[in-house]
């Protein structure tokens, strides 16, 4: 079954292909899974909810378009057969491919969790054990959580598939260029590498580049 994908934005048609190689690559059924790919700007519109004004997310749809939705989704949020829909958001889609493919390998695996085909317990422990060991002066970030954690090297694992490892290192050190983005991805390395010490069957593990 082809993941659906609708949406607006210009590059819509060609990211589709590409979208539907990281869902392929799961091999996980994409049922009642629906993506928009949306060409309005609604980061600082207060009349939409707060989903619509992030990067991406993945929203429950319950069968009825409820307030606070732009009206290019509201037939999707009003379809019976969509239960899901991850969102992409026009600055999400103006940024590079790689950054595209990474958030949308994320949201997948929030919707692989949400509908009870994974779940991450095994992270979860681990996690637990590397806080203990780091003891309470360390400052937790999203990654600290165990669903976001697994969702990132979920995505850093699903796009070295599709696109190879040197394109996901080059793609890595271009995010690492200002601070932020290295101190970010320093600490995704290192959880990495202890989730994976503490527990060898998980395995994705963005080994590569400077620890
Ligand atoms: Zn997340």
């Amino acid at each position: 079954m082809d993941l659906r994908v609708e949406g607006n934005h210009s590059r819509a048609d060609e990211l589709r292909t590409l979208l539907r190689r990281v869902s392929d690559s799961t091999g996980i059924e994409p049922v009642q899974l629906a993506v928009f790919l949306e060409s309005v700007d609604y980061a600082c519109d207060a009349s939409v909810g707060d989903h619509f004004r992030k990067p991406a997310g993945l929203v429950n749809c319950a069968g009825t378009a409820h307030e606070g939705v732009p009206p290019s989704v509201r037939p999707l949020m009003a379809d019976p057969t969509c239960r899901y829909l991850i969102w992409l958001s026009k600055p999400l889609l103006d940024e590079d491919t790689e950054q595209i493919l990474w958030v949308f390998a994320h949201e997948y695996r929030h919707f692989m969790h949400r509908s009870g085909i994974v779940d991450a317990n095994e992270i979860a422990c681990s996690l637990m054990a590397i806080h203990q060991n780091e003891g309470t002066a360390t400052q937790y970030s999203n990654l600290d959580r165990p669903e976001e954690l697994d969702c990132e090297l979920f995505a850093h694992e699903t796009l070295t598939r599709i696109l190879g490892a040197e394109a996901v290192h080059s793609f890595i050190e271009r995010r690492c260029a200002d601070p932020q983005g290295a101190a970010y991805y320093q600490r995704l390395r290192y959880l990495a590498r202890e989730v994976k010490a503490s527990n060898p069957g998980v395995q994705a593990t963005p080994a590569s580049g400077r620890a």
